[in-house]
Formats: structure tokens, C-alpha cells, sequence
């Protein structure tokens, strides 16, 4: 069974700001691209080490600050998809900044690449119950596919629990792709990613995997500074947001490398082209 490995490309503090409180002293563009450009370049090679190709979403200001990165990712062969403009949150966000932002970030990682972008994740997860109307803006714009609704009731912050587990067409025809969750005790436990995978003990992480994998490919995602080598220490923090933040951090290139070498793993375009459930687009090449 193919499953998907996905990055979400974004600095540490630009993905954490709206989660907690961080110094403005910490807050610097200049060294949120260093660390992106440092951790990119690991996963860049960790992946052409075990030749797997995967899905990266990149947020739109990274495809203006530092290009090169953006394009660097689409020449080994991986998928560039959008993670929105600024990683605001949707629901924090009006219709229309969302629809214009998104706009923008599309059109600017196209231009980077010279490929269209088909696919979306949203930052946090953060299309839920209030903010469906994402989805048709998300059609409106040009994407085949999303890849931001968490079918859980396990966070504080992002989810939809009653939503659709495997990969299917939403009702405006977008294709979701929804992040792997496992049902366990009448609960469903999200397992493959983030936090997550750092937190479970990789054996646990495997099974999971395993068990999605009898029935439909899993979603596994990460952010750079969860497998490269930077990530900035923030001080002050309460010992919960210490242990939720960097635990295992140190060891994300073992553990991730462990993973991709026991599973088959294919850009997100590639699987829908495989379940036929997008025309194939003359710029993505096709493995088949
Ligand atoms: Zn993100």
C-alpha cells in the first residue's frame, strides 16, 4: 500500500505563534529562513538517500524569502503544494483575506517552479465545522485537493469528528485527503504526525500505519525543524509546551528514517492519479 509523506514547511516560531506567547526577541524573518533552508536541506537528503519522493507544502512567503529552497525541493522531484500565505489560521481569517492570500501564495510557488500547485493543507489543521466554506474557495482557486481536515475530536484546536477517514471526494468535487487518524476504544487517535510521531513510540507509530494501510494509504507529515538539525530554544516555557514542543525533536532524522524505509511512500498527486480520482494534469509526470 503507497501512503504519503508530507512536509509542512514553515520556521518554528512562525508555527507556534498563534499557539503561544514568544518574545519578540525570538521573532526574526532572517533566522526563520536560516532554520528552514538548514532543516529543508536534511530532509532533502534524507529522502534522496532512501529515494522516496514526497509532498511539500510550502507557505507562500517562503516562495518570496528564499525561492531557491522552493525550487530546489521541486528539482529532486518532490510535489510543491500550498500551505497557505502567512500560516494565519482560517478561522481567523475573513472569506475574502482568504481567498486573496491564497491567491497569491498559489501564484507565487507557481512562478518559483514554473508548475502549477494542486494541492492544500491549511495551517493547523483549521478547516473545521466553521470554516467548510474554505473548501469551495479552495475549488474556485485552481486546487485539485486538500489535505487539512483531521476526521478527530482529540484536539483543543482543529478537527472535524464525524468527517470521512480515507481519501474521497468532497461534494464540490475536490478530493480530501484526510489526515490518518486510527479507531481505537469507540475513539478516533491521531497518530501520523507532528507531535504524534514524536510522542508515540515508533513500533506503535508502525502499527498504526499498518493497520490504516488494510484498508487506504496513510498521511504522515512533519515540519522541518522536526527532522533537521535547528530549532530555536525559547525560554520561559511552562514544562508541558517544553515536553509538547521539542520532545524527540533531537531524534526526528533516526525516527523518520526508520519509517521511510519500511513503507512505500508517493507524492499526494501521485496516489490520486493512481486511485483515478484526478485527470492527470500534463505538468505532473506520471509514473505509470
Ligand atoms: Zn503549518
Amino acid at each position: 500500500m503507497e501512503n504519503c509523506l508530507a512536509f509542512d514547511i514553515e520556521g518554528f516560531v512562525e508555527s507556534n505563534l498563534q499557539s503561544f506567547p514568544i518574545d519578540r526577541k525570538y521573532i526574526s524573518r532572517k533566522d526563520e529562513d536560516y532554520e528552514i533552508e538548514h532543516n529543508v536541506d536534511t530532509v532533502l537528503k534524507l529522502l534522496d538517500e532512501a529515494d522516496v519522493k514526497a509532498t511539500f507544502f510550502f507557505l507562500g512567503r517562503i516562495g518570496a524569502d528564499i525561492p531557491h529552497i522552493v525550487r530546489k525541493t521541486a528539482g529532486c522531484g518532490h510535489e510543491i503544494a500550498c500551505h497557505s500565505q502567512d500560516h494565519t489560521r482560517i478561522f481567523d481569517m475573513t472569506q475574502e483575506r482568504f481567498r486573496d492570500d491564497l491567491i497569491k501564495a498559489k501564484k507565487t510557488l507557481e512562478d518559483v517552479t514554473g508548475e502549477k500547485v494542486y494541492g492544500f493543507r491549511a495551517p493547523e489543521f483549521s478547516i473545521t465545522d466553521k470554516t467548510l466554506w474554505a473548501l469551495d474557495i479552495l475549488l474556485e482557486a485552481g486546487f485539485c485537493y486538500d489535505s487539512s481536515i483531521y476526521p478527530t475530536s482529540f484536539h483543543d484546536v482543529y478537527g472535524i469528528a464525524g468527517a470521512k477517514t480515507s481519501i474521497h471526494k468532497l461534494p464540490n468535487g475536490l478530493v480530501e485527503f484526510p489526515l490518518s487518524v486510527i479507531d481505537l476504544f469507540g475513539m478516533r487517535i491521531p497518530f501520523a504526525g507532528g507531535g504524534y510521531f514524536r510522542l508515540y513510540p515508533l513500533f506503535l507509530t508502525k502499527l498504526f500505519i499498518h493497520m490504516v494501510n488494510r484498508e487506504s494509504p496513510c498521511m504522515i507529515y512533519l515540519h522541518p525543524y522536526e527532522v533537521g538539525p535547528m530549532i530555536p530554544k525559547i525560554s520561559g516555557l511552562s514544562a508541558y509546551r517544553k515536553f509538547r514542543h521539542y520532545y524527540n525533536c533531537a531524534n526526528g532524522a533516526e525516527r523518520l528514517n526508520k519509517i521511510i524505509n519500511a513503507f512505500e511512500f508517493i507524492p499526494v498527486m501521485e496516489i490520486l492519479k493512481r486511485r483515478n480520482l484526478l485527470e492527470c494534469p500534463s505538468t505532473i509526470k506520471c509514473s505509470r
